[in-house]
């Protein structure tokens, strides 16, 4: 082994390594803040839990592309590297069966890659040019709109390291052997650069080794700080879907046994229901399920495009509601990582954050947990937040609290009387 290849072996090791180590301090931070949440039971099955996780997060497109296109890929990089040479398996399956399906995985990563580069294009083009309207709402303004394009123009490169690494390759081989891989898209534009002298070729090769290799650990320590951190989490997230039907409504454990024991005098309250805190007014009061749905939130918009509140220009987004929440973990992270665990800055998602005026915007319709492609219920963090708002701060508009005396009274939203609810009858023949 040469002098040269010890080297590129060790700084394969070093770069990858640094990578790793960076990004698992990151993802370690998310854990934590996911752990700030209440614990949750989430009763289902491990059946039940895995066809979640295969019919949803596997059954999108882009987590098949990069389940099966990107692990390919990344096991050639890892074995190329450490041993400092390239196309090992190629060579190791050259003249067997397994030549041939080699040849075929590599071109099916180059036309995905391909029609990867042309997607993305469109995808630039429908933010910055068409002007799709979910892309241009208030809460994608600064950094989450710099993060989408980040990510877009990351694909780009990545792929045309990708294409520099194979036509250099396929040109060396082709004037080695007289033919070249059998790669289509990378054997055409090998072809175009034959005639490029080898010193060229050889640097265009390592050029596209290193670059697309440096993009992917660059993709690794940033994923935990984007959007994209959904491609990991919607695995998950998914798993751990929650049982009931999209949207219902869970009841307030503590206040259901008050209730149950006004009604029946033999219910004895569990001890463990402790002091009742009426909903959420911070991110420490939501389940660890609502945190991870934050994370796991794609930021895609489907659920405000469908939200009838912001249709007809209410504050409310949804998607800002899984955003703001984010946002506030984060927040309280770097805190903690600068004044220690002890730190409080006396905000709270409730307010700072989310302002009331959203939280009454909101029609309980469930329009966006039925559109979220990925199960997420913002409703979830919506309705525990009002709750807050309302049991706890008694903040309700005259009109609500009207209706919630007459629920409280008359067990309905009217003014009457239980009494009096059937005396329309008495008018009918
Ligand atoms: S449940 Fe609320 S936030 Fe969700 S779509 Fe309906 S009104 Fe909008
Ligand atoms: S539809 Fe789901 S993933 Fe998309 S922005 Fe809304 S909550 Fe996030």
């Amino acid at each position: 082994m040469s002098f040269l290849t010890i080297i590129q072996i060790l700084l394969f090791i070093t770069l990858v390594g640094a990578s790793f180590f960076v990004a698992f301090r990151k993802f370690k931070e998310i854990y934590d803040n996911i752990n700030m949440g209440k614990p949750e039971q989430i009763d289902t099955t491990l059946g039940f839990r895995l066809k979640s996780m295969f019919l949803i997060a596997f059954g999108q497109k882009k987590m098949f592309k990069l389940t099966f296109a990107t692990q390919i890929e990344l096991i050639e990089i890892f074995i190329d590297g450490l041993t400092g040479k390239h196309r090992i398996l190629y060579h190791a399956f050259e003249g067997s069966f397994l030549e041939s399906l080699y040849v075929f995985v590599i071109n099916f990563i180059e036309i995905l890659s391909l029609l990867t580069f042309i997607v993305t294009i469109i995808f630039i083009l429908r933010r910055t040019t068409f002007k799709v309207a979910r892309f241009q709402m208030p809460e994608l303004k600064g950094w989450p709109w710099r993060d989408a394009l980040n990510i877009l123009a990351f694909e780009l490169t990545l792929i045309t390291f990708i294409f520099m690494m194979n036509s250099g390759d396929s040109a060396l081989h082709m004037k080695e052997h007289g033919e070249g891989y059998g790669f289509i898209l990378s054997g055409f534009l090998g072809n175009m650069i034959s005639s490029f002298p080898n010193g060229l070729l050889h640097f265009i090769e390592k050029t596209g080794w290193w670059g697309h290799l440096c993009m992917v650990m660059v993709f690794l320590v940033y994923l935990p700080y984007s959007k994209h951190l959904h491609i990991l989490l919607a695995f998950p997230n998914t798993f751990f879907t929650r049982p009931e039907p999209k949207g219902e409504m869970r009841n307030m454990t503590a206040i259901e046994h008050e209730v149950k024991s006004m009604l029946d005098p033999s219910f004895v309250v569990p001890a463990t229901d402790g002091e009742i805190k009426f909903g959420a007014k911070d991110v420490y009061d939501l389940s660890w399920k609502s945190l991870l749905d934050a994370y796991s939130c794609t930021e895609c918009g489907r659920c405000t495009a469908a939200c009838p509140a912001n249709q007809t220009g209410k504050k409310l987004s949804p998607r800002k509601i899984m955003m703001d929440t984010r946002d506030r973990m984060e927040d309280i992270s770097k805190g903690k990582k600068e004044h220690g665990p002890d730190f409080a800055d006396n905000r709270n998602l409730l307010g700072d954050y989310v302002t009331k005026e959203e939280l009454r915007a909101c029609t309980t319709c469930n329009a966006c947990v039925e559109e979220c492609p990925v199960n997420i219920s913002p409703l979830n963090i919506i309705l525990e937040l009002r709750r807050n708002m309302i049991m706890d701060e008694a903040d309700s508009p005259a009109e609500w609290n009207t209706i919630f005396a007459n629920m409280e009274n008359n067990q309905a939203p009217w003014q009457f009387s239980p009494d009096d609810r059937l005396k329309w009858t008495e008018e009918l023949n």
